[in-house]
């Protein structure tokens, strides 16, 4: 697998951490913003290779996570329009509303189906055409661009029935909310697949602004280690700017057709953060001439969510302010079978990615 092995060397992740070490004299805490590279870390044990003066800390970074309670809710009052069908990816069927996931709402009658990509929910309106197919777009602007090409589909085809619930995020603007609350980090491991669509531009405020290097990574072990590398650099040399690790997959400017496709279909908005709260300009809404595909206008105006579970952590973890051990839930009464909090839930979440790798070691010290 060319472009894959070279970077799970393990004597080059070895070598590149011994350079980590020799380069390191102060205290760093470096935050892995997206789940793929929390996954990544612990899955090749990188924790266990750096020096002590590293840090790293998990992020907001799991689509699935962040999803508030309430959109989560506007989901499944989805579920009950007469004649719906919902179409979602599957790891949100395990995710906690106030009173359901959307799996017990499927096994109380309602039709929801898993998909794999936004244009299965196109055919699933193609086939149904006497039904209303909500597809519920979520993810950062990885996903954005499928969920907008669909969109402009629908339009094509004449194919009214399909409407789009769209949650996705935008990450760099939660990174500055992140820096003005009580986040204490130093520098930012950037997501690779997010940045091969908008680029590593839009991390300059983060970099110029707050004053917080960022590299942006690809997730092979070999990566993750050298963008350590390359962010203790900065931090020791007291530069702080953006830089490119995952150089085969990203470019400064990035994919302009993508770009391109997102701006047609959509305005940016406010959006809801588990955790974090509402955050201005990180989310996406359909724009006024795609308005007849648009989910939102069949969500009832009032939904009252319930707070999260007493003793659930999660917004701690989703602010890199405390490690998932660190909940008293965790590994107790919260575990992947019998999940509490979404961070349990996908199999990118911190606590799911803790219990999984971590939960006997010596993480739990950490
Ligand atoms: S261990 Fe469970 S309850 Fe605790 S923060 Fe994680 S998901 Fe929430």
């Amino acid at each position: 697998m060319r472009f894959a092995e070279e970077f799970r060397s393990r004597e080059l992740v070895k070598s590149i951490a011994d350079r980590i070490r020799q380069k390191c004299q102060k205290q760093w805490t470096l935050m892995e913003f997206c789940g793929t590279h929390t996954v990544s870390i612990f899955r090749h044990g990188l924790k266990s290779m750096l020096p002590d003066g590293v840090k790293l800390v998990s992020g907001p970074g799991c689509p699935v996570c962040v999803t508030s309670k309430t959109d989560i809710d506007k989901i499944l009052a989805l579920c009950d329009i007469p004649d719906a069908i919902v179409a979602t990816y599957g790891d949100m069927m395990k995710v906690p509303g106030s009173k359901f996931t959307l799996a017990e709402k499927r096994a109380q009658g309602a039709d929801v189906r898993v998909i794999y990509s936004s244009y299965d929910a196109i055919e699933l309106a193609r086939e149904n055409r006497g039904r209303k197919v909500f597809f519920i777009g979520i993810g950062f602007e990885t996903t954005a661009p499928s969920t907008a090409a669909a969109v402009r589909r629908a339009k094509e085809m004449g194919l009214q029935n399909f409407k789009v619930l769209s949650l996705h995020k935008l990450t760099p603007p939660v990174i500055g909310a992140l820096l003005e609350g009580d986040c204490a980090v130093d520098g930012f491991i950037c997501p690779g697949h997010v940045c091969s669509i908008i680029g590593a531009k839009p991390l300059e405020p983060i970099a110029s602004g707050y004053g917080k290097p960022c590299v942006v990574a690809g997730f092979e072990p070999g990566d993750v280690m050298q963008a350590i590398l390359m962010l203790v650099a900065q931090l020791e040399e007291g530069r702080s700017e953006v830089e490119i690790e995952y150089v085969r997959g990203v470019t400064y400017e990035g994919n302009s057709n993508a770009l391109k496709i997102m701006e047609e279909v959509f305005d940016i908005t406010s959006s809801e953060w588990r955790g974090i709260g509402v955050v201005e300009n990180t989310g996406l809404v359909l724009r006024g001439e795609f308005a007849d595909f648009d989910a939102s206008p069949y969500v009832p105006q009032q939904i009252r969510s319930e707070p999260d579970p007493p003793g659930c952590k999660c917004g701690d973890i989703l602010r890199g302010e405390m490690l998932p051990p660190d909940c008293p839930l965790f590994g107790r009464l919260c575990k992947p079978s019998s999940p509490i909090g979404p961070c349990m839930v996908s199999s990118e979440g911190s606590c799911a990615t803790y219990y999984l790798y971590a939960r006997s070691e010596k993480w739990m010290n950490l």
